[in-house]
């Protein structure tokens, strides 16, 4: 066979079943796909593409499991407010001025760039315009779950007809041969969506095996008005509609008790997407992780959106996690590197039900890799990679990045697109959000 890329020498960081660690290994890849796995010098090989790895540690891209891509341009827009007023008084009336096709291809071409920058090979999205998204992340070149926001306050009466899943079913076989792109449905939470959108949801779901994404007990008012509208806390609330029948990810679930837990648990389709530094930013509380452990919960990790969060640096996020609650239980060996590294690889590939392509470096699986380079003095020494990546690193040992089997970043230049342009973009958009403001 001759391989399409072998990355050569190098420390990989499996996170297979075993946790292997292989040191002085090659990986081979053709057709998008890892094909071999073996120690340097034992077998000789011909290649299209040698990256030469040695003095890297070679893991799986990382998986964000929340995001907003087409929130760029309003990073650092509005903050220090609380949640209520910066989505009602900034962000959903600038989005009802600005949100059109074009604004969302640049504003996602933007932050797929910096996801890839990130060591970020896979998000899974929720916003506007679908299209706009698949295509400014194809060219990017990184893999993405996208889903439209459904907001729906009223109750439906010509929404539950299937449109939405129709809408899916059309997108999906529409970018049937692009293996970047997929779809979920998303029901924005149960404080924007009415009890029968929610159902409806379920139900579209169910039938054709369609993952959900919602944003549920972000806040102690939304957990309030649940019980005052419904009786029911937010997750008995979604038992009731048939949400926890599905595979769901669910974006930051703070304020969940224990009954609740326990409901999760039972089916154990729902996976919760921690959001711990844009909670932290709009003091909206932190999750129960301890809890959720005990419970056997699958727990990943997301950004949000870089208007909450602002930045999109994964590993950052994951330290600011492990170390978090860590405090909040008074227990150091809370949450050790080696678990919290799972929450951005293998743990979220098992959240979006593609654990057997995504998630971890194993013979067969999609190549979706991150060379991330030693040769940096906060990097150095190494007695342990796990505590590398979750406590020393930054993004910025983020070197090379392959999706699909590409090479979309090489010594930190990205392959698809020009930085220059889409920093000269961002400016003129930051004129135009300032006129839509004093409108
Ligand atoms: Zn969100």
């Amino acid at each position: 066979m001759i391989f399409d890329i072998v990355l050569e020498g190098g420390t990989i960081i499996t996170m297979d079943a075993q946790s292997q660690i292989l040191e002085n290994h090659c990986i081979g890849i053709k057709e998008g796909i890892i094909h071999a796995i073996f120690p340097e010098g034992s077998s000789s090989y011909e290649t299209k593409q040698k990256i030469d790895t040695h003095n890297c540690l070679i893991i799986p891209g990382l998986i964000n499991m929340h995001s907003h891509l087409p929130m760029t341009y309003f990073r650092g827009l509005a903050d220090d407010l609380p949640l209520n007023i910066w989505l009602q008084k900034y962000i959903w009336p600038l989005e009802a001025k600005l949100i059109k096709p074009q604004f969302v291809y640049d504003a996602t071409l933007h932050s797929a760039s910096e996801m890839i920058k990130n060591g970020i090979s896979t998000t899974n999205d929720m916003y506007f315009c679908m299209n706009s998204i698949a295509d400014a992340c194809s060219q990017a070149g990184l893999r993405v779950f996208i889903s439209e926001a459904l907001i729906d306050n009223e109750p439906a009466k010509d929404n539950p007809d299937n449109s939405i899943g129709r809408k899916i079913a059309e997108l999906k076989e529409e970018y049937k041969n692009n293996p970047l792109i997929d779809f979920t449905l998303a029901p924005h939470s149960i404080y924007a969506c009415s009890s029968e959108t929610l159902k409806t949801c379920a139900e579209i779901a169910k039938n054709n095996n369609i993952l959900i994404h919602t944003h549920l007990a972000e806040t102690r008012e939304e957990v309030e008005n649940c019980l005052k509208m419904h009786k029911k806390r937010p997750v008995e609330y979604l038992q009731e509609l048939g949400l926890l029948d599905v595979r769901s990810i669910f974006a930051h679930g703070i304020w969940i008790d224990e009954r609740e837990m326990e409901l999760l648990a039972e089916k154990k389709l729902g996976s919760i997407a921690i959001c711990t530094e844009s909670n932290l930013k709009l003091s909206s509380g932190f999750g129960p992780v301890k809890k959720y452990q005990e419970k056997g919960i699958n727990l990943c990790l997301g950004t949000d959106g870089v208007a909450s969060n602002n930045n999109l640096d994964l590993l950052t996020e994951l330290s600011v996690t492990a170390k978090l609650h860590k405090a909040l239980n008074n227990d150091p060996s809370m949450l050790p590197a080696k678990e919290a590294f799972a929450f951005v690889t293998i743990n979220a590939a098992k959240a979006l039900g593609r654990e057997k392509e995504l998630g971890s470096l194993e013979k067969g699986k999609i190549a979706d890799i991150a060379v991330v380079t030693l040769q940096e003095l906060e990097n150095s020494p190494v007695y342990n990679p796990y505590s590398l990546l979750v406590y020393a690193i930054t993004s910025h040992s983020m070197r090379d990045m392959i999706i699909q089997g590409k090479i979309v970043m090489h010594n930190r230049q990205l392959c698809n697109v020009d930085e220059q342009r889409i920093l000269d973009k961002a400016k003129d958009y930051k004129e135009m959000i300032l006129q839509a403001i004093e409108k």
